[in-house]
């Protein structure tokens, strides 16, 4: 049997090795006695699981030291509350780019708390291009700008960080870690972990020190940065299991070299399957190539019939999860870090066989 790709688009797949180390150590955690899963958040063999992680994120991100690290729970849902509770600081408004479906879930939530400028909006091209930076409309009153650096469903990606007098909030829950970044241009960063760091459960924010500590009124104790941030991430019990798959996760991305190394391979996987995309009549991509995505390739058949059967026989060829988002249709290759360079490649000799026998 060949090898199985999944590409689905979250929850998404694991590296193999770290799968192998999970069931190695599930029953009994190092010296635990008991499974990573049954043994105290406090106690010192979770404290060093939770310590390590966020040193090697702290490593691998290169982040700053005025920025705390949280291990949350509620999905990156949670945070397009949390974002507006905690940044907007006596104001009451807040700049939002709308470059697709997660951009507008932030945006519909947000607007239960401040008004929002939606300062640049793809909708009006279907959400295959961002407009030039110098045309965004900034209000410059504003307590912040959110934006999401790659929109996971139209496989649409930033090059750029926005350049704005205000902290910028990046939802990266799917291109965290998949290329370098410079987390000091940022006052918030959040990411869920299902995508590129782990299994769903945990959430990940990197927030500027001095953005923690003036919180809307009356809302939730949890939504609090400074509740989570005093007490490391541990005023409730945390997402312990995925906070540790997260921690063997940073764990293999050192030993692969790194952002750095990832991301050539990142390039090299999205370059690649975009040529073969655009070398064919029969496959299409309508994003704009400047702002297309490394980690999320949407791509339609010529002919939308073919859909089930291509569906059917990619997953017969241990291709998963390959079946687009509804919203935009066809196929989408999710292909994250944990996608082997391997698994384009069978994808790309799929797809070229798929083509010659039914273009
Ligand atoms: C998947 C995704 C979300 C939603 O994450 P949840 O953890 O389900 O709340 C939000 N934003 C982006 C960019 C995503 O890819």
């Amino acid at each position: 049997m060949s090898e199985i790709y999944n590409f689905s688009a979250g929850p998404a797949a694991l590296p193999k090795s770290v799968l192998c180390q999970i069931q190695e150590e599930l029953l009994e955690y190092g010296n635990a006695k008991a499974s990573v899963m049954e043994i105290s958040h406090r106690g010192v063999d979770f404290m060093q699981v939770a310590q390590k992680a966020e040193q090697d994120l702290r490593d691998l991100m290169n982040i700053p030291s005025n920025y705390k690290v949280l291990f949350l729970q509620g999905g990156a849902s949670s945070q397009f509350s949390m974002v507006p509770i905690n940044l907007l600081r006596g104001k009451t408004k807040a700049n939002y780019a709308n470059t697709g479906h997660w951009s507008v879930k932030a945006i519909e939530e947000a607007q239960r708390y401040c008004d929002v400028n939606i300062c640049t909006d793809s909708s009006v091209n279907k959400f295959t291009d961002i407009e030039d930076f110098s045309n965004w409309h900034i209000d410059e009153s504003a307590a912040y700008l959110h934006y999401t650096p790659n929109e996971t469903i139209a496989g649409l990606e930033f090059d750029f960080i926005p350049e704005v007098d205000m902290p910028v909030v990046a939802d990266m829950s799917s291109s965290i870690l998949s290329r370098e970044i410079d987390v000091s241009k940022f006052g918030v960063i959040y990411a869920g972990a299902q995508k590129n760091i782990g299994v769903a459960g945990a959430t990940i924010v990197i927030v500027r020190e001095d953005l923690i500590g003036d919180v809307v009124a009356k809302q939730p104790i949890l939504f609090d940065y400074s509740t989570q941030a005093d007490n490391d991430s541990m005023f409730n019990t945390p997402t312990t299991f995925a906070w540790y798959t997260a921690g063997l996760v940073f764990e293999w991305l050192k030993a692969q070299g790194g952002i750095k190394a990832m991301s050539q391979i990142n390039d090299r996987k999205a370059s690649k399957l975009y040529q073969a995309i655009d070398s064919s009549d029969f496959y299409s991509n309508p994003v704009n190539p400047k702002y297309r995505s490394w980690m999320n390739v949407p791509f339609i058949l010529a002919d939308n019939s073919l859909n089930k059967l291509f569906l059917e026989k990619s997953y017969n060829a241990n291709l998963l999860a390959l079946k687009g988002h509804k919203s935009v249709g066809g196929m989408r290759a999710s292909i994250y870090n944990a996608m082997p360079e391997s698994g384009v490649d069978a994808l790309i000799e799929f797809m070229t066989d798929f083509e010659r026998q039914h273009g």
